[in-house]
């Protein structure tokens, strides 16, 4: 067995795992870490969910894929789910965040072409992640996506997060804008939380100018900010809403949601996959969505992350190398003053599993929607502890 098989991607941790349960991940040697990332907001049920496994393994047994050239009554059904959590009229299904978003950025470009306008352009934020095809890296506001890919596609007008006046100005200088892309909570940025004004004056904009609102939930859906879809905190309903990650719970599932004008955007022929929405994907979405909504996991990831919170600002809060501490629901960060990317492998050794984020200053903490209070605590105390231990070493080095 070799890595240098595998194109070089990735930085990987020098661990691999075997087997799972709940919270918990057991490594080749018997380790067994706490799952404090929950494979980057997928396994939102946690590992092995029984749920899960048996929707995987029942309707593995019957049918995997037909095609969508016939109709799909899982596809159909969980369809009606997602709409009715979500309040839209209708769904695209994908097989992944990046799909997701490429079928809103059609949707909005086929809507500014029926407005007759010839060379549509999608408002996206600094800091924001969308995937890595061609078009949402274009998306995406970071240089380090991009580099290397140019041409990037065209058509994405740039404003800084959490700064409604930035699109304003640029709603009166620019009359090719047909929507705006953005994350509700930022998560590769490192947890970024805007004011709770912003999404509601970004509607108001996007009314103002028959803009399609777009918000990318592909990580801050399926009940991990403590309600389904992180807007569900607002009063405001976008356009188009898409996800991913959180829905399969690691089975590969996207969604492309809209409502209204939106939603009667495509076509037959506008747009397709062939994988989107098989009948093994759709159970799986199924018995995750039926479980987050019986087993109150939005509620629950609410209470966990206050909780966790509360914790980490009770323990952080004040402590030099320590610049603030956030969340919202189970998406928790910890930025520090100065870059601390060891701080990953440094918890892995205390059986810890988490992800260091924004430019490596960010702590990222994406626990399962299922752990428990006491899984909780014992999270919130090894990493506690380990932050400080860090900080105090790093301080007593020597200064460049
Ligand atoms: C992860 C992520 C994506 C990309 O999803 P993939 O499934 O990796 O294509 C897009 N948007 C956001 C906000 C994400 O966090």
């Amino acid at each position: 067995m070799a890595q240098q098989s595998l194109m070089n991607t990735y930085n990987r941790l020098s661990v691999s795992f075997e087997s799972g349960e709940g919270a918990w991940l057991f490594d080749t040697d018997g380790n067994r870490y706490l799952d404090a990332l929950s494979g980057i907001a997928v396994c939102g049920l946690g590992h092995s969910h029984p749920a899960i496994t048996k929707a995987i393994t029942e309707q593995a047994s019957k049918l995997i894929h037909t095609s969508n050239l016939y109709r799909i009554p899982l596809q159909e059904q969980l369809g009606d789910r997602l709409t009715e959590i979500a309040g839209m009229d209708s769904v695209f299904f994908a097989n992944s965040g990046a799909e997701a978003n490429e079928a809103a950025i059609k949707i909005a470009r086929k809507f500014g072409h029926a407005k007759e306008i010839e060379s549509p352009a999608i408002i996206v934020m600094d800091g924001s992640f969308h995937g890595r095809t061609l078009a949402t890296l274009s998306a995406t506001g970071n240089r380090a996506t991009q580099a290397g890919f140019e041409p990037l596609v065209s058509g994405f007008i740039r404003a800084p997060f959490n700064d409604a006046n930035a699109v304003r100005s640029i709603a009166a200088s620019n009359k090719n804008v047909v929507a705006i892309l953005v994350e509700p909570i930022q998560g590769e940025a490192g947890i970024r939380i805007p004011d709770s004004e912003y999404l509601a004056e970004l509607r108001d904009i996007c009314d103002e100018n028959d803009w399609l609102l777009m918000l990318d939930e592909v990580q801050t859906g399926n009940g991990r900010t403590g309600r389904y879809f992180a807007y569900q905190h607002t009063y405001i309903v976008p356009d188009v809403v898409t996800t991913a990650k959180g829905l399969g719970n690691g089975f590969p599932i996207g969604a492309c949601l809209a409502k209204g004008r939106a939603a009667e955007v495509f076509m037959p022929g506008s747009h397709g996959s062939t994988f989107g929405g098989t009948p093994l994907a759709c159970a799986v979405g199924l018995a995750v969505t039926e479980t987050i909504m019986q087993e109150n996991l939005c509620d629950r990831a609410a209470e966990l992350g206050d909780r966790m919170l509360q914790g980490f600002k009770e323990n952080l809060e004040g402590m030099p190398y320590i610049r603030e501490v956030r969340g919202k629901g189970l998406m928790i960060a910890i930025e520090l003053t100065e870059a601390g990317t060891e701080l990953a492998v440094l918890a892995k050794v205390k059986g810890i599993l988490l992800n260091i984020t924004g430019g490596g200053k960010v702590i990222r903490l994406l626990p399962p929607l299922i752990m428990t209070d006491a899984e909780a605590d014992l999270l919130v105390n090894t990493l506690c502890k380990l932050i400080k231990i860090y900080a105090a070493d790093e301080r007593s080095k020597p200064r460049k």
